[in-house]
């Protein structure tokens, strides 16, 4: 009943033993698995895991942490990567990362340009939001991205700012970070987001939720993600569960 809608299963330790594991996250209640591109190298991966695992999806494109070592010419890919797998159903991880770059112009830049393919080929975006909500905003309204599809991946904005997005008719995806104790403010966020914009997701193997926080994460512990959630809005973990699969397969188009 569960949708992961951030995964990185081609990321160790997983990624050697996905034979294994993908049937443990079906035994565990997760029936859809998407797992979106970081860097220019992991495309590849993304393309012959989401090919070769039925309950598993892909997402290309370029971090902003990597734009700065790929050539832009590598979008001109994406096209004929479209055309001929269908299991890429979005374009991400793209965004805005000002925690740890200072090439804030270039990142807009790559942002804007995936942003625009997207657009071009009715795809949705997932989006990786760093201390750059204002700027990540701004580009999502000028390309208006939201009416092929906008997640915004692990959200860690203001309830305003959600309540903007989602008036925008974007979806707000929640990972593990909701799970911690002292999480007030995307706690807040949870219980304002409507149920047809809510999204959950693991960013596996990182932000492990309580209590698995610190150690590596798992698809299968998007459960306890959708169990908080599904705690503050106050309804039970099965129409949490369902309502965010819902969602996953209408924006995905699955
Ligand atoms: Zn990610």
């Amino acid at each position: 009943m569960l949708f992961d809608t951030h995964a990185h299963i081609d990321r160790e330790p997983m990624c050697f033993d996905l034979d294994n594991l993908i049937p443990e996250y079906k035994k565990d209640g997760v029936d859809y698995i998407m797992l979106p591109a970081v860097e220019y190298e992991s495309w590849e991966r993304v393309l012959s895991i989401s090919s070769k695992y039925d309950m598993v999806y892909g997402a290309i494109g370029i971090h902003p942490n990597d734009c700065h070592i790929t050539d832009i010419k590598v979008l001109d890919e994406i096209e004929a990567i479209l055309a001929s797998n269908p299991k890429i159903k979005a374009i991400g991880e793209i965004g805005l990362d000002y925690y740890r770059s200072e090439n804030k112009e270039e990142q807009k830049i790559w942002f804007k340009r995936q942003l625009e393919i997207a657009k071009e080929h009715k795809l949705p975006v997932i989006i990786h939001d760093r201390e750059a909500h204002a700027d990540v905003m701004a580009l999502l309204d000028e390309v208006d991205s939201y009416k092929t599809g906008v997640i915004m991946h692990c959200y860690s904005g203001s309830v305003e700012m959600a309540k903007e997005y989602v008036k925008r008719g974007a979806y707000i995806s929640f990972g593990g970070t909701v799970t911690f104790k002292n999480a007030r403010v995307p706690k807040e966020v949870a219980k304002v987001v409507p149920m047809d914009k809510v999204l959950v997701e693991t960013d596996s193997p990182w932000l492990a939720p309580h209590p698995f926080r610190g150690k590596p994460n798992s698809p299968s512990y998007v459960r306890l993600v959708a169990a908080t959630v599904a705690g503050l809005k106050e309804v039970s973990l099965e129409e949490l569960a369902n309502a965010a699969k819902t969602n996953a397969k209408k924006v995905f188009k699955i």
